[in-house]
């Protein structure tokens, strides 16, 4: 039998790539537009719906691109807030993408803030204790086309559900690239994403509106520091110390906070803007009054952000969420050095800090049914 490779995704596409296609199928240039139009603009799922190109190339790029190259099978939402998508790609990896609705305040669900989690690889290498999505370990990079395919299977999904804005506005606010996988260790597939987001031939998204999160590769938040394009970084520290640091992310032996801290510090001069520092509260690991004293010197040190996080429970791992009480005494620690700090307080838990884990339970109850009953989740909290 023989073995076809997978086609590249149309979501990967870019002008040059389509036009060097055409040129090669004696196709006018200018049909590339409409293609990419109809790709990130009408966000269609049928080729057969490009009504404005000729029959025989409509006939010609299926054999080209794969216009879904994410196959949605299973839609977990939380409480109308969340709604955790787990997607399956080509080669039957699984992979999470995440709508958040935050609602706000005296406004309806409809106009509230929709944020997109993305993921950038299929689990991930970098093993941080706490992670599901670090468990299984790294199966590999996903292509930019993977990555902007997510953003595609959000917007049809949201369309379908509550309209189109006739404008052809995406139905999302923020993006954050928090899911699974270290974004920063698939850089260049990262980049050519968020360059479609951004681009006006893309969604024509602003860039200050993405933030990219990493456990701390310095060498690649340097590069992002020089880049054109003028995303948000989010750093996960969640120690304020090495010695904490060292014994839940691995990571930190390479880059240690001396090394780390600069890096950060380079970033926000480059970029002008504030960055995030994400920080996990764990029980008896990292949330003693020490380590919310030198995590709020060191944001002050940046000027910058601290978002706290209470600990997601992963099934399999031993950490446990620090008490409510613990909590507030970290947060009120943290905000003596004037910092501005902000700690996650989603009822129900938050399914959206918690990527990987829904894929992990699938993937531990394969070759099960793929689609197991949804009582069979735990869901967060
Ligand atoms: N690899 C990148 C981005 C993906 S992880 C990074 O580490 O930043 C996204 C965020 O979710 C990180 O801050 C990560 O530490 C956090 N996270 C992972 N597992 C979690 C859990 N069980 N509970 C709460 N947050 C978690
Ligand atoms: Fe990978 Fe981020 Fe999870 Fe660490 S926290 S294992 S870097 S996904």
């Amino acid at each position: 039998m023989k073995f076809s490779p997978p086609l590249p995704p149309a979501a990967g596409l870019t002008p040059p790539a389509l036009e060097s296609w055409l040129a090669e199928r004696a196709e006018p240039a200018f049909r590339g537009r409409q293609i990419l139009e109809w790709v990130f603009h009408h966000r269609v799922a049928d080729w057969e719906e490009m009504t404005n190109l000729p029959r025989a190339l409509r006939a010609a790029l299926p054999e080209g691109f794969d216009l879904e190259p994410t196959r949605l099978v299973l839609d977990k939402t939380s409480s109308d807030v969340t709604d955790k998508l787990l997607l399956e790609l080509r080669d039957g990896s699984l992979i999470e993408t995440v709508l958040i609705r935050a609602p706000q305040q005296g406004v309806g669900q409809e106009q509230s803030r929709r944020t997109i989690c993305l993921s950038t690889q299929v689990g991930c290498a970098y093993g941080c204790r706490f992670c599901a999505s670090g468990l299984a370990g790294w199966k590999r990079d996903l292509s930019a086309g993977e990555i902007v395919a997510q953003v595609l299977e959000v917007c049809r999904l949201e369309e379908a559900r509550s309209g189109r804005d006739p404008t052809g506005r995406v139905p999302f606010d923020n993006i954050v690239v928090m899911g699974m996988g270290e974004p920063l260790a698939n850089y260049d597939a990262l980049l050519a994403a968020l360059t479609t987001i951004n681009a006006p031939w893309g969604f024509n998204f602003g860039a200050r509106r993405i933030t990219v999160s990493t456990s701390g590769l310095v060498p690649q938040i340097l590069s992002l520091a020089k880049e054109a394009l003028q995303c948000r970084l989010a750093v996960s520290l969640h120690g304020a110390t090495n010695e904490v640091r060292d014994q839940i992310m691995p990571i930190n032996r390479k880059y240690p906070l001396e090394v780390l801290l600069p890096a950060v510090r380079e970033f926000t001069r480059s970029h002008g803007r504030m960055v995030t520092l994400e920080f996990i509260l764990i029980a008896e690991v990292n949330d003693s009054p020490e380590q919310a004293a030198r995590l709020g010197e060191i944001a002050a040190d940046l000027h910058a952000h601290v978002n706290l996080i209470p600990y997601n429970r992963v099934d399999g791992l031993p950490w446990e969420r620090p008490s409510l009480e613990r909590q507030e005494a970290f947060v009120e620690q943290v905000r003596r050095s004037r910092v501005s700090v902000t700690i996650r307080r989603e009822k129900g838990g938050d399914i959206s800090a918690a990527c990987g884990q829904l894929r992990l339970k699938v993937e531990q109850d394969r070759p099960a049914p793929l689609i197991p009953s949804f009582s069979s989740f735990t869901g967060q909290g």
